[in-house]
């Protein structure tokens, strides 16, 4: 029998729209790589009759209820008491979950109020899911047909919860598994990406091939059910090899990859640093790359040259070309590039200079032009944007520009056309 799983999502500042539904994202993608069809999210607020309905609809459609929220110490959660009571369960007393309680705080140097010790009621005969990353614990139980588990709503304590508690619990309903495989692609659109390969996507079924937009680039993912992890991954290697021979260099990375991330590790490999000069991106490059572990070992600096007079006066940019040319031309982008390689003393600079919008500069020059550069001791190349849709999406010229600049340097460094695309 296949199992049919909802989601159920306590918690009025969901509903109020505070707070985005991140674990229903995040559950459904474990959910189906344990090869478990979510068919429902749903949402509900703080309320005791609306989650007691909410929970009886879900019992009707879904044989798994899976709960997130509401399991904390104050009286709007109430995820337990309801729940448990809509499966005619009452909840007991767990002195080792109230003296893990204690431990918590304990050893985070809090002062614990005796309502905490509340989460240490759960619904009799359940499995408790001990929860490392916070307080309150979970719990999983069966209730004839039903299985039904709970965690919290943080994120951050929901999620590792899932994987190493829920998850093995669930187990026992897993008929299979879904594994998928992300290719990451900069620099061509969905359509140019699917018109090379709409025949492939439509006659695979197992594995499955299907692209997904991103901000200012794309995904692929290859996505095969099997009985287990080894055939579903020999299933999607040849898929994989095919669609590498067909968008070669196109595809940066894998998953867990980002451009940046990309290009910190190609400079670490090689020994080489970098240095930023940026006009339209505001620094965005530098504070990319400074967000990634490790990025001091390659990365010297930046320069946001937001001013001619910056750009002149610490990037050594010329007078004379900015008075004649203004800022965002090719032969300013390069020298920006060249400047900081001088002044910041890196093997390779990036710069950025460009009309963000919402307005064209002084120039006439139309907003989404930009121009970045990337100057290596090899050479120095710029690529000049038009980006589409750009109009007063100041954020989106920035960071598809970045993009660009991350993609030259990753393209330099694995010694792949550098300008074009
Ligand atoms: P706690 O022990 O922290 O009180 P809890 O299980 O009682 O956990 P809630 O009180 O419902 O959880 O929510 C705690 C916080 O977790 C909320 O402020 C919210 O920021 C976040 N949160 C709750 N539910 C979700 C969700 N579905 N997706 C993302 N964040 C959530
Ligand atoms: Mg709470």
């Amino acid at each position: 029998m296949s199992h049919v799983v909802e989601l159920l999502a306590v918690g009025t500042e969901l509903l109020l729209g505070n707070t985005a539904n991140i674990d229903a994202q995040m559950l459904s993608r474990e959910l189906s790589a344990l090869g478990l069809n979510v068919y429902y999210h749903s949402v509900v607020g703080d309320n005791p009759e609306r989650l007691r309905r909410a929970v009886e609809l879900a019992r009707s459609r879904a044989d798994v209820l899976i709960t997130t929220g509401g399991l904390g110490p104050t009286c709007d959660d109430l995820t337990k008491r309801v729940v448990a009571e809509t499966f005619g369960k009452v909840l007991v007393y767990h002195p080792e979950c109230a003296q893990a309680i204690r431990d918590y705080f304990a050893a985070s140097g809090r002062v614990m109020t005796e309502n905490n010790l509340q989460q240490a009621w759960l619904p009799e005969g359940c499995a408790v899911l001990e929860n490392r990353w916070g307080t309150a614990p979970g719990c999983a139980f069966q209730s004839g047909e039903n299985y039904v588990v709970m965690l919290p709503g943080p994120p951050r304590e929901c999620l590792p919860m899932f994987r190493q508690e829920a998850a093995p619990w669930l187990g026992r309903l897993s008929e299979g598994v879904i594994r998928s495989h992300t290719l990451r692609v900069f620099g061509w659109g969905e359509s140019q990406v699917e018109s090379l390969l709409r025949d492939r996507m439509d006659q695979l079924t197992n594995p499955t091939l299907a692209p997904y937009a991103k901000e200012g680039e794309m995904e692929l993912r290859i996505t095969a059910k099997a009985q287990d992890e080894e055939t579903a991954k020999a299933l999607i290697a040849p898929v994989e090899e095919e669609v590498r021979v067909v968008l070669g260099p196109m595809i940066y990375g894998g998953q867990e990859d980002s451009l940046e991330k990309v290009v910190l590790e190609g400079l670490k490999a090689r020994g080489l640093t970098l240095g930023t000069a940026e006009s339209c991106t505001g620094g965005l490059l530098a504070k990319r790359l400074t967000d990634l572990p490790g990025a001091s070992s390659v990365f010297r600096g930046g320069v946001v040259s937001y001013t001619n007079e910056v750009k002149h006066r610490v990037l050594g940019v010329s007078q004379t070309l900015l008075d004649e040319q203004g800022a965002v031309c090719d032969e300013v982008a390069r020298a920006m590039a060249q400047g900081a390689r001088r002044v910041l003393s890196c093997d390779a600079a990036v710069a950025t200079t460009g009309v963000a919008g919402p307005d064209s500069d002084e120039w006439g020059n139309p907003v989404g032009l930009v121009y970045v550069a990337l100057a290596a001791p090899e050479g120095c190349w710029v690529r000049k944007l038009r980006l589409a849709g750009a109009r007063e999406r100041r954020d989106r010229v920035r960071t598809l520009a970045a993009n660009h600049g991350f993609d030259m340097i990753r393209r330099w460094l694995a010694g792949l056309e550098i300008e074009t695309l």
